[in-house]
């Protein structure tokens, strides 16, 4: 379930029925409560919105169930859905390979990350806050891989979609072309991030300074603790791609980039971080 953060602090004044742990605001939906606390008589909460229109009830009903038993409550993080079938990538991406990657690896850091943020102040940090933080302190250096691990991951998913890829259109599209030249060379720029870096790490294309640029970073590393907006990555660590690629990293990403690529949650991003 991925969660589109609405702000980081929120009166709430009602909560509506048990079924949908919804903020209402001068009857106004604002969203689902991510984190809720009382303070005084009021409640503050951060009220997050379900990216892909996804419903968790299970989510929703325990938000609830504990936010009427405490003052205060921190929800653990999640492990986010994937955006599409399982299969749905197959056979630029197997299933396999997902259940490996999403359900062991992106999990492991959800859990890690909950468990060194559990019964602490930064449970009731965002996530982002939290990255930003810890980024450049050696003493949260687990807190910070964990963290940034699960934002890469979760932001990797929504880059993906099946029968995606090839050329992007419109805004994204122009923007590529006057920040690039081409289409062709944003290309073999993200290919040779992606296999040039050295060991694990991830290859991006972000938006830095109002310009698209081509980046790579290693291991957790991630564009957000850099001042740049990530609109676009691949995972190039081997746990991304060695079951159904091997050694052959750059064969792996020439097929995300040909037939995977979602480009419409590029170009979405791109309009969000150009408006803000
Ligand atoms: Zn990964």
């Amino acid at each position: 379930m991925c969660y589109e953060i609405r702000t980081s602090l929120f009166a709430i004044d009602r909560i509506t029925a048990r079924s949908s742990a919804y903020a209402m605001i001068s009857g106004v939906n604002y969203g689902e409560i991510r984190v809720a606390r009382r303070i005084g008589t009021a409640f503050f909460g951060v009220i997050a919105r379900p990216l892909h229109k996804q419903r968790s009830a299970p989510y929703v009903e325990n938000a609830f169930a504990n936010f009427r038993q405490s003052n205060e409550v921190t929800m653990a993080l999640e492990l986010p859905a994937l955006p599409f079938d399982p299969k749905a990538l197959e056979p630029h991406m197997s299933a396999n390979t997902l259940s490996f990657h999403h359900g062991k690896h992106h999990a492991a850091y959800v859990n890690n990350y909950n468990n060194l943020t559990k019964d602490s102040p930064l449970a009731t940090k965002s996530l982002e806050d939290v990255i930003k933080e810890s980024a450049n302190d050696s003493s949260k250096a687990g807190l910070f891989n964990n963290g940034a691990q699960v934002w890469n991951h979760s932001f990797f998913w929504n880059c993906l979609k099946p029968a995606g890829g090839g050329k992007p259109t419109g805004q994204l599209l122009s923007k590529i072309h006057a920040d690039f030249g081409s289409f062709e060379k944003f290309v073999e720029d993200f290919k040779a991030a992606g296999a040039t870096q050295f060991g694990s790490g991830w290859a991006w294309l972000v938006l830095d300074k109002g310009a698209l640029k081509v980046t790579k970073t290693g291991n957790a590393d991630t564009p957000m603790v850099h001042g740049q907006t990530a609109l676009f990555t691949v995972d190039v660590w081997e746990h991304a791609y060695y079951l159904d690629y091997q050694n052959r990293r750059p064969d792996f990403i020439a097929a995300v980039l040909e037939h995977l690529a979602n480009w419409d949650f590029v170009a979405d991003t791109l309009a969000k971080a150009s408006r803000a």
